[in-house]
Formats: structure tokens, sequence, C-alpha cells
């Protein structure tokens, strides 16, 4: 018999789902992962990095530290679709799968630690707040990688859109960097008759927008993809007044280091020049977040291997496309090989939305 209790993990996935928990809260969600990997005759630590989980399995021979990680938080978003596990949380969901990516891990932790038949040592990461908000570098700054000795490290995310359980991976960077943009821009306002006294941040915020995207239409190498987007622009509140200031935030993503390089300093260059070109102030607040993802090409190609013996070659890419996402897992990997790959988890439908959509759902 297998030690992976299939219907177990289903029920723990829809269970995980009903129950979601937004990051560095995932206190329900850390004491049920515990509980079942205690079950399992599996060292357990609490707490490391706020919620974080970590289980240690030994081999019967000795070998490498090796890291599996899955996510654990979910997304102040709405469920929309009516299911038996639907979210009971208001405006809480796990939109992106997290909830799967658990279930996934304790069915790891259940087939190595039945027999224990392997060399080495499996460390399994639950981490926490993968959502913006860097679970990874708080389990790293609590030694996470030092205190179990962790040199390589996995991760998997589901994709919808991929064939359900088919995997893609790729050697070098999988995942984009990501960065945030807070603009504000300030001037007297004032009467709307007189624009000539009140300067006017809604028109030099319109064309800082515009020139923003310059950044990756006319500046980078194109072959380098990347995205600057300006999502939110407050201003005002009636006809006739010029505001005295303009709130504008967005994100830049892209593939690279250097191009990374290139648009904070593009950026920074802009609010400058409009600022000067408008006589208005431009206060820019450019926050670098999560790093590019970068799989180790060794342990890329590993994984695809793995993913092959298990699903058959059809049904890997070892070498996909990245994608401009972004994953706090690049943190472990500027610390220690590794490489973190794709799942399919179906078409999308109706019922079942991209990720970070209110018609979402994990693929059992
Ligand atoms: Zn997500
Ligand atoms: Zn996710």
């Amino acid at each position: 018999m297998s030690a992976l209790d299939v219907d177990g993990l289903r029920a723990l996935r829809r269970d995980l789902h009903a129950h979601p928990e937004l990051a560095f809260a995932e206190h329900r969600t850390a004491g049920i992962v515990a509980a079942q990997l205690h079950d399992l005759d599996i060292e357990v630590s609490s707490g490391i990095g706020g919620t974080g989980v970590v289980g240690v399995i030994r081999g019967n021979s000795p070998g490498p530290t090796v890291a599996l990680r899955a996510d654990m938080d979910a997304l102040p978003i709405t469920e929309e679709i009516a299911r038996d596990h639907k979210s009971t949380i208001e405006g809480v969901m796990h939109a992106c799968g997290h909830d799967g990516h658990c279930a996934m891990l304790v069915g790891a932790a259940q087939i190595l630690s039945a027999d224990r038949d392997f060399a080495g040592t499996v460390v399994l990461v639950f981490q926490p707040a993968e959502e913006g908000a860097a679970g990874a570098p708080a389990m790293i700054d609590d030694g996470v990688l030092d205190r179990f000795g962790i040199e390589e490290i996995y991760g998997i995310h589901n994709i919808p859109g991929i064939p359900a359980g088919d995997f893609a991976v790729r050697p070098g960077t999988q995942l984009a960097s990501f960065d945030d943009l807070d603009i504000v821009l300030t001037a007297p306002g004032g009467h709307a008759m007189a624009p000539h006294l009140t300067g006017d941040v809604i028109v030099a915020g319109s064309a800082l927008v515009t020139a923003l995207q310059t950044i990756v239409a006319r500046r980078l190498d194109p072959r380098v993809p990347a995205v600057v987007s300006i999502t939110q622009f407050n201003a005002g509140s009636t006809n006739n007044v010029i505001p005295p200031r303009a709130h504008l935030r967005g994100t830049a993503r892209c593939l690279d280091a250097h191009s990374r390089d290139e648009i904070e300093r593009l950026v920074t260059e802009i609010c400058t020049s409009v600022a000067a070109a408008h006589g208005v102030e431009v206060d820019l607040t450019y926050e670098r977040r999560y790093p590019c993802t970068v799989n180790d090409p060794e342990c890329a190609a590993r994984a695809a291997r793995v993913a092959a013996q298990v699903v058959g070659d059809g049904r890997v890419d070892p070498d996909c496309d990245g994608i401009l996402a972004a994953e706090d897992f690049a943190f472990f990997l500027q610390q220690i090989p590794g490489a973190y790959a794709f799942i399919g988890n179906g078409p999308v439908t109706e019922q079942s939305g991209p990720v970070h959509n209110p018609a979402y759902d994990f693929n059992d």
C-alpha cells in the first residue's frame, strides 16, 4: 500500500481552502501542518520566521540536506464561486493555490517518512507570507538555512493554463524581480481658472505616467522582458480646484538584474525631469522588493529529470519561458542552489480562474 493518503490530502487541501489565513497569520494552518508531520514521526520546529514550520526527515544513509518548500498564506480576495470548500473567511481566499502547495508537501512527507529509504536529509519548509510580505527572508533571518544545514532547495507553484500535472522549469531566471513605485507630486494648487499660479499635479502626473512607459518601450533592451505599470493615480476632489497633491503607485518587474538597475535609474531620472518641466515637486520612493528567481542550471535539470520520471518526458518542459510574476523563493536561491518549477493547474475555466482571481481553485 502506498504511504500516500490521497483522500486525506484532498480533505486537508479543502479544509485549508475553507479556512484561509493572511501573511504571518497562518496560525491554524501551521498548527495543522505541524500536527500532521508529528503524526508521521517527523521532527517538527514551529515559529520560524513568524509562523513558519520546519520538518526534518533523516534518510537511512548519509547524504546531502535538501529542502522542499511550500508557502502557506492566502490573499485578501473574496471568493466568488459557490463550492463545498468555499472560504469561510469573508474577504480572504486561497486564490494562489498555497493550500494545494501545503497539501503537496504533506504528501511528500508521507512518502519520504514511510521507509526513509534515501541518502541524506529532507527538510520540509512550510513558509509564511509569500504574497508580498517576504516570509522567505523572514525564515532566512531566523536562521532556517544554517540551523538545519540546508544545502539545496526546491519549490513548486501551480500555474493555471498549463495542462494539469505537467511540469515546466528552466535553467536560469524563472521569475521576475518586483519593485514598488510610490510617487507623490505636490504644487501650490488653487482655482482652476489660474493654472499659471497653481502648478498642476494632474497634468504633470499624466505626463509622468506616459513618460514612464518609454522605459520599457524605448530605453531597455527589447530582448529582455520587463514591465512598468502605474496602477493607482489619485488626485483632486472637485471640478474647479487644481489639487495640491497627486499620489501614484505602481510596480516594475523584469527578468534580469541589469534591467532592474536601469529601470530604477530611469524612473528616478524621469521623475526629476517631469518635475522640472512642469514646475511641481515630485517625490519618488522606489522600493526594491523581490529579486529575480534564478534557478541553478544543474538543479533545474535535476528537477526536470525527476519530474519526467513521475509524469513522462512529454509532460515536462525543461526550458520554459520565464514569466513576470515574482516569488520570495528568490531569496533562498540567492543563498543556496536550487530550482523553482511550475506544475500545471489545468485549463482556465469559469469555475477555476487564473491565480489571484476570485474564481480560482487549486486542482486537486
Ligand atoms: Zn500569489
Ligand atoms: Zn502563489
